[in-house]
């Protein structure tokens, strides 16, 4: 049964989805579950929770739940998401909201939290992912029937549900629906409405966030923190608006000419860690981003078209596909093709260590394996070409397949994201794409190949690059590592000073 409706004030009705009525007339505090828009500001969903506690007259709180180890994240990506929800829970402080961190999955350890504090509401984040999905059904059935559970889904500019109500085939079957909806969601954000009860429950205990970053990044460390990407909302904003190197105050103008060129990344936003882990709402980065494009139109409509309608049919696909990390969630005619040849030959044939080492016999792809190993973001052009040399490189399409979201998801600083599984299923299954003219091992996929990288950009260039890139992120961690050596010892000096 499709979730009913409801019309909230601040709230555009078509972004909230009702998953579970309340049987009772609200009355206790509203709990916002949050989870992919980790951010105080522009957040629909905080918007939500803070006009249904209003017009109850009842006190809001936020609740995150760190569950471990989500999709297999390493230090990379939980260090990143444990230092953002450190300033995030300061930010929250000064909008007197209680911020109260629960470890363990969310279906496990919410409904104990909203029973305590006789909440009349929860509303939730929208991800398309299955285990979040299935955490949302599990909760349904597991809290009061006094709780109502509302979704908002404050990720995307169309609320995926509004856009479209299938699995879309292409960008240009999904790019007129979007369209169609922009005037009526792509609108500035209003103001937090204002706490109507300040918050007099239970008090959120303390945290210790230093020992509690440690303590979890400690056995996730195989893959570590990176330090060229400084996680935060502020951060967000100085990534897109910075007077010093912000994407639309100092960068927009190249990206229309430039972002396919692995030697000119700048020219990227490189603001995929922000939207991943919801530190920047990508409908503030399309407000701004419209506002130049009379000056910029190219780069303004090149921007908008990967921000809006690619990330947002990467979430059509994750939510209408279950299969949207395997083979079978391919269309037929790819499944077809890639069986027709699943017995030529390869020209090499690479294990999954062999190619996680960066041992092949391809240097420029090597070289995008080590961008991404060392510094936890490889290039946009460089993910394609990776992806598809993986098939090229692998018995079968689903080991290619599963490679390739293993390493991205395990090395990516925005991995573990929908657009990552679109992005290994685009290059290696052909999803959201055409057949193209056969050739071995590929069939009708498209085929991306050393040659015709040779032809858009200076290879050598790159190679070299990464090379400089890895040499400095190396330097920087064996300073940080003698840094933080040094500042242990003088800790312990200062603390053997004061007890002699
Ligand atoms: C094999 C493969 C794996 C990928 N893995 C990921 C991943 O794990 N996480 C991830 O966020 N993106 C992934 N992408 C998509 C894309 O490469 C990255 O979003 C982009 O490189 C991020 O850099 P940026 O923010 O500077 O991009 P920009 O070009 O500045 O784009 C702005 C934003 O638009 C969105 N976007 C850009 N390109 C795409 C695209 N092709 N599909 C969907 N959305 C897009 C992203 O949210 C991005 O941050 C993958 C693509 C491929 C081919």
């Amino acid at each position: 049964m499709a979730p009913a409706v409801i019309p909230p004030a601040a709230v555009h009705p078509g972004r909230v989805r009702v998953l579970k009525p309340s049987a009772a007339s609200p009355s206790g505090p509203v709990v916002y579950w949050m989870f992919r828009d980790q951010r105080a500001a522009d957040n629909w969903a905080l918007l939500h929770a803070a006009t249904l506690a209003a017009r109850s007259a009842a006190p809001l709180a936020v609740a995150f739940c760190l569950s471990h180890r989500f999709l297999g994240a390493h230090a990379r990506q939980l260090g990143f998401m444990l230092r953002g929800l450190r300033s995030l829970s300061r930010r929250l402080a000064d909008l007197g909201l209680p911020f109260f961190l629960l470890r363990g999955d969310a279906s496990n350890v919410l409904p104990a939290l909203l029973t305590r504090l006789g909440a009349s509401a929860l509303v939730a984040d929208f991800s398309p992912l299955r285990p979040v999905r299935e955490w949302k059904d599990a909760l349904c059935g597991r809290v009061g029937a006094d709780v109502a559970i509302h979704e908002v889904d404050a990720h995307n500019v169309v609320p995926l549900w509004g856009a479209s109500d299938k699995l879309e085939y292409s960008a240009r079957t999904i790019r007129p629906k979007i369209h169609r909806l922009l005037a009526e969601y792509l609108v500035e954000f209003p103001q937090l409405p204002p706490l109507a009860v300040p918050w007099a429950g239970e008090a959120p205990p303390e945290i210790d966030w230093e020992n509690l970053i440690d303590e979890v990044l400690r056995e996730a460390e195989e893959v570590p923190e990176i330090g060229w990407c400084e996680p935060g909302e502020e951060a967000a904003m100085e990534a897109l608006m910075g007077s010093k190197d912000g994407f639309l105050t100092k960068r927009l103008k190249s990206y229309e000419s430039d972002r396919n060129d692995p030697l000119k990344p700048k020219a990227l936003s490189g603001l995929s860690p922000y939207l991943h882990f919801g530190h920047i709402s990508a409908q503030r980065c399309a407000l701004e981003a419209r506002k130049l494009r009379n000056s910029c139109p190219k780069s303004v409509d090149a921007f908008l078209e990967e921000l809006i309608v690619r990330r947002e049919l990467a979430d059509n696909f994750c939510y209408y596909q279950p299969h949207y990390d395997s083979l079978q969630g391919a269309w037929e005619w790819a499944r077809k093709t890639l069986m027709d040849h699943i017995a030529d030959k390869r020209d090499h044939i690479y294990t999954k260590e062999q190619l996680e080492n960066a041992k092949t016999a391809d240097p420029l792809w090597n070289a995008s394996q080590l961008e991404m190993v060392h510094t936890g973001k490889m290039h946009g052009f460089m993910r394609m070409y990776w992806a598809k040399k993986i098939l090229e490189w692998t018995s079968r399409p689903e080991e290619a397949l599963s490679v390739a979201i293993y390493l991205n998801d395990k090395y990516e600083i925005d991995g573990r994201d929908p657009n990552g599984y679109v992005g290994c299923m685009w290059s290696i299954c052909g999803v959201h794409d055409q057949g193209w003219k056969e050739r071995p091992v590929f069939g009708k996929i498209r085929y991306m190949n050393y040659a015709g990288c040779r032809r858009k950009f200076d290879v050598d260039g790159y190679i070299s690059y990464v090379k400089k890139l890895i040499g400095e992120t190396k330097k920087r961690k064996s300073d940080t590592h003698s840094s933080t050596i040094a500042a242990k010892h003088s800790k312990t000096m200062n603390f053997r000073g004061r007890q002699t």
